[in-house]
């Protein structure tokens, strides 16, 4: 089906089907990020047998131990400004973790230049771990292709990328074990991560299951997703109300209508703005919810601790394959085996990752204290905010939308040393925010405002 859109049979309710033939999705050229380079990143970690989080650490080629040596090995290769380290806490005692253990995220840190954006740190991670059919089977294949070799292909991919620049900010790449039993690696680094308390502005880039589009993508009654029906597209998971949220931080948020702004939906906008710029990217589709249905993510943790964070998974989830024994059927394997993963759409993704956390490593910090002014009754709408740390400020720009819609639909720019702008709409019925830009286009993350009284 090569024309996306397919007419319903008669006896369907009228829908669209949208399937993607992937081997159609273009092969562009970018960054030094290929489609074979991420499907030999998939194969070797599928490589291990097992990567599941209790499988052995002693031997050389099978399991969670050679694994991330091997990954480790990898983010050492590829030198540059990469600093490498091994990361290890002890499991906590769970129905999934029934002796505890040792968990071990694998870091590469790549420092960032400004001394002014210690605060701030963005983060491009995936889970190494794998599970076949049975969650406590450390010891049969599960090769975990998709998931999750498929997202450590694209941290490794960004890692190999970036390595030898200075951006502003700190990048960090993360691969963690024990997502699957029960988020372990990322919840032990995100509530180490808290504890920092210089630490304000962080920012992560959750990749899990982005191997393959999947089998077809279902949007009865929706438009099309993007002009171009070969670019690639990826499901962006986030939060609207933060998990994170005080009761009095609820309360500020239902007076001001802000269930859909928290900072992790405004990185995720932030993020699909960034994708419109480039097509060789994948286009993010921007799913208002923090996950999927039953399941999970490592992205959750960060939430959980206050911190903006996304999830990218494929378009639709094939899950004959996942979380199952790999077994042979008509001279085929099946299971969650790297012939599965599409090279072009994994790189696609890879691109926008490495795009993101160029743009937003770049960037200045968001502005301090936005806000609207309150106080009287007015037409129009005074916003003001606090400056952003970075020197590099080149001007900030005013984004405001109707507050029925999801992105930014208007905005207005101002130098960098002005504080406060009037805008001709009510408060009453626009949503606003502002965002800090360098020299180069950079912009940071819409800071939403709230409402003040000067
Ligand atoms: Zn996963």
């Amino acid at each position: 089906m090569h024309g996306n859109v397919k007419r319903p049979s008669e006896s369907w309710a009228v829908f669209c089907l949208f399937a993607r033939d992937v081997r159609a999705v273009r092969l562009v050229m970018h960054t030094n990020i290929n489609a074979s380079e991420c499907v030999e990143y998939v194969e070797r970690l599928a490589a291990f047998g097992t990567r599941h989080t209790l499988s052995t650490t002693t031997d050389g080629k099978r399991g969670i131990g050679a694994a991330r040596l091997w990954l480790s090995e990898q983010l050492r290769a590829f030198g540059g400004n990469l600093r490498v380290e091994l990361e290890s806490h002890d499991a906590p005692v769970t129905a999934r973790t029934p002796s505890g253990g040792e968990l071990v995220n694998v870091v590469a840190t790549l420092p960032g230049r400004l001394a002014t954006a210690r605060h701030r740190r963005v983060y491009c991670m995936a889970h190494y771990d794998s599970m076949n059919a049975d969650i406590m089977n450390a010891l049969d294949d599960a090769p975990g292709a998709n998931d999750n070799a498929s997202g450590c292909g694209i941290v490794l991919a960004c890692a190999k990328a970036l390595a030898n620049t200075r951006p502003d900010a700190t990048i960090v790449f993360l691969l963690t074990a024990g997502e699957e039993q029960g988020l372990l690696g990322a919840r032990a680094h995100a509530q180490a991560l808290r504890a920092q308390s210089e630490l304000r502005e962080v920012i992560v880039l959750n990749n899990d299951t982005v191997g393959d589009p999947g089998p077809m993508l279902l949007r009865e009654g929706l438009p099309a997703l993007s002009d171009d029906p070969t670019r690639a597209v990826v499901r962006m998971f986030s939060e609207g109300l933060p998990k994170a949220a005080s009761g009095e931080s609820v309360a500020t948020i239902r007076t001001l209508g802000g269930e859909h702004d928290s900072p992790s939906r405004q990185l995720a906008r932030a993020i699909a703005g960034i994708a419109q710029q480039d097509a060789s990217v994948a286009m993010p589709w921007l799913i208002a919810r923090p996950d999927r249905f039953l399941r999970g993510g490592d992205h959750t943790p960060f939430n959980e601790c206050g911190f903006a964070a996304v999830r990218f998974t494929s378009l639709a989830e094939e899950y004959s394959r996942q979380h199952v024994h790999p077994q042979m059927r008509d001279g085929r394997l099946y299971g969650d085996v790297p012939s599965f993963v599409q090279g072009e759409y994994l790189a696609a993704v890879a691109r926008l990752n490495c795009k993101a956390l160029r743009v937003l490593a770049n960037a200045p910090s968001s502005p301090a204290n936005a806000r609207i002014v309150a106080a009287g009754m007015e037409q129009d709408t005074l916003v003001r905010w606090d400056s952003a740390a970075e020197e590099d400020v080149a001007r900030y720009e005013v984004l405001w939308r109707d507050t029925t819609s999801n992105v930014w639909q208007a905005s207005r720019s101002v130098d960098a040393d002005v504080r406060e702008l009037r805008v001709g709409v009510s408060k009453d019925n626009a949503y606003f925010a502002v965002r800090a830009v360098d020299a180069d286009g950079n912009a940071s993350v819409p800071a939403f405002c709230v409402a003040a009284n000067a």
